[in-house]
């Protein structure tokens, strides 16, 4: 108690310094992107770009470095099997099937004839030798400028992170070491982060990222604490050093006192408390105190997820991202692979709607892809239904697998990013033929399949009136929709201040599109993130609508508050809201609003 505290400034991270006391605490702050508390010892990840340098052994060793390097390979097969076994225990077998790809490379007789050629004739020690050959081919992969062989890329560099360790502790694999721990690292992308194992990594903090990407979508799906954009710190930190990640706050704490973890702890445990409290609204209807119902629906990425989209009461899955099949794979998904996990997730919701989006892949789900690479605005580029349409063999096939699946229960499809007309009547003549097609084969496809877009980009927003004759439903994706209203990347910590659903002209858009919906007799949702915050959830049921999609996390939360309010005090909130011209009026006024109605809620969030 009493010690003197210094605050600092740090690139964008406030660090706090108790001085005088040894080890010093420090308080990193950035951005919040996965609710909960992790407390643990950090595992520090490497940078992206690291490089074994060039080291040469003396030639007399040369016989015991090609034994150290045939050691290291079995040993790092042993560990890809693990890896296999348990992911696909844990998340099915797709994912499981990434390592079996990545030990098939690992045991590539030319790749071991290339290292051993290296260690022999030119005297390179194993970890160059591994280093310079992967890198060569990662390399290549990057340069062929498709973005399923880019993805290639990152297991080259899995399979490389995999065989150094073996040799002897280089860059520590992201899905955990020996014990529980706190992965701190410069970035991770959505894949690297769906392979996380929850076992062991409790919660994770990055120095880059913003608000929205789809590394912490990914996070949330997982439940895992996440905080991004902390600016540069990892220079700052130690492997195995004690840290706090707060993922509510958005606060990273190293080395943290005696004190101050007590604090968390004792938080985490009224938050447990009240998880149990809320599980018990599972099977209740999700209704205002007037008896307005609301439909309240989950995100998915992974099939696997079905199972939390039941236990937390979803009454359907809003938005099933597709595209993380693509990110989970070694190929291009074959359309079978793609109807087992469509099947799967189907039939495991008995009968309840499924929204599949068809493919978005591109800008930040695309890793270290050449095409991103290439691209200067890949937010602005060849992603998402663009990307479909340029690739119609690609999205044949999992359209095809889409429309087989449908006679497993009530399957939707979804066109995502849709900006103008004709590409909305592209996509829809390519769905055209593609049942044309499966009828010429005599496979069944239901009489009526319900086929809807994205409402994500401003253009959408006000080509509504000719959009909406050409649909079954709409669904307002916020993430994007407020990313290319106020021009901020949704992912760049930079700029992370400036994004926010609160912004007055997004909410003009977002109100514009529900009014218009109901004009055309169109059913609307919300599925971005902000149906998935209790505060924005009950301004978007003040607004008109009625479906809102979350992750399955969220769904409790938002299922309280709506349990607790009126619809008279939604729309009060929403028409209020409208009249003011800055977010952070907005943002005041809600959070003013909330906590008179909901003052439970809104305390210790
Ligand atoms: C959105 O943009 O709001 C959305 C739901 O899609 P994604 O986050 O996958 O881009
Ligand atoms: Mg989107």
């Amino acid at each position: 108690m009493g010690a003197q505290v210094a605050l600092l400034s740090i690139g964008n991270s406030r660090v706090r310094n108790r001085v005088g006391s040894s080890p010093p605490m420090l308080e990193l702050q950035g951005i919040a992107v996965s609710p909960g508390v992790a407390i643990g010892k950090v595992l520090i990840l490497d940078q992206e770009g690291y490089r074994i340098t060039r080291s040469q052994i003396d030639s007399s060793d040369r016989n015991n470095e090609a034994q150290r390097l045939r050691q290291a390979i079995d040993e790092a097969s042993s560990r890809l099997d693990e890896h296999r076994q348990r992911s696909a225990e844990k998340l099915g077998k797709k994912i499981g099937a990434i390592f079996s790809a990545h030990q098939q490379m690992l045991l590539d007789p030319s790749l071991h004839a290339e290292w051993l050629r290296l260690i022999e004739d030119e005297c390179y020690s194993a970890e160059y030798a591994i280093s310079s050959v992967l890198n060569r081919y990662a390399q290549a992969f990057r340069n062929m400028g498709s973005g399923m062989m880019s993805e290639r890329a990152a297991d080259i560099r899995d399979v490389e992170r995999t065989l150094l360790e073996s040799l002897g502790g280089h860059p520590t694999q992201a899905s955990g070491g020996d014990g529980q721990s706190v992965l701190a690292s410069h970035d991770l992308t959505p894949s690297e982060t769906a392979k996380l194992d929850r076992e062991k990594i409790l919660g994770f903090c990055t120095e880059v990222g913003g608000p929205a990407g789809h590394t912490a979508i990914v996070a949330r799906g997982l439940e895992i604490p996440a905080v991004v954009g902390l600016g540069t710190f990892l220079h700052r930190i130690a492997n195995a050093a004690d840290v706090i990640v707060d993922g509510y706050r958005g606060r990273v704490i190293l080395q943290p006192t005696e004190e101050v973890l007590a604090r968390y702890r004792e938080r985490m445990e009224v938050r447990a408390t009240r998880t149990t409290k809320l599980s018990e609204l599972r099977d209740l209807p999700a209704q205002t105190l007037d008896g307005t119902h609301v439909s309240l629906m989950a995100n998915i990425e992974f099939p696997y997820e079905v199972e939390a989209c039941l236990a937390r009461g979803a009454e359907g899955v809003g938005l099933y991202r597709t595209e993380f099949l693509y990110l989970g794979s070694v190929k291009e998904p074959t359309e079978e692979q793609h109807f087992e996990a469509y099947h799967q997730v189907v039939s495991a919701m008995g009968g309840k709607p499924v929204v599949m989006r068809t493919l978005d892949l591109g800008a930040d789900k695309m890793g270290q892809s050449p095409q991103s690479d290439r691209e200067n605005n890949p937010f602005l580029g060849l992603r998402s239904i663009r990307l479909s349409l340029r690739n119609p063999q690609m999205f044949r096939t999992q359209l095809r697998a889409m429309l087989r699946a449908a006679s497993a229960g009530d399957l939707r499809i979804m066109f995502p990013m849709i900006t103008t007309l004709h590409e909305l009547r592209t996509a829809r003549m390519v769905l055209r033929q593609v049942i044309d097609d499966l009828q010429e084969d005599n496979i069944p496809v239901p009489a009526k399949v319900s086929v809807g877009m994205m409402v994500e980009v401003p253009a959408a927003v006000l080509m509504l009136d000719h959009l909406l004759l050409e649909v079954d439903f709409i669904s307002i994706g916020t993430n994007d929709l407020i990313q290319y209203t106020l021009a901020v990347d949704r992912t760049n910590e930079y700029v992370a201040d400036l994004y926010t659903g609160l912004d007055p002209s997004v909410l003009r858009l977002i109100k514009q599109s529900v009014d218009q919906a109901a004009k055309y007799g169109v059913d609307v949702s919300v599925c971005g993130e902000m149906s998935s915050t209790p505060l924005c959830a009950l301004l978007l049921v003040g607004f008109g609508v009625r479906t809102l999609s979350a992750p399955p996390s969220a769904l409790p939360h938002v299922k309280q508050a709506l349990r607790n309010v009126t619809l008279a005090d939604c729309e009060a909130m929403a028409n209020r809201s409208l009249e003011f011209g800055t977010a952070r009026e907005v943002d005041a006024y809600l959070q003013g609003r909330f906590a008179q109605l909901l003052p439970e809620m809104a305390i210790g969030a």
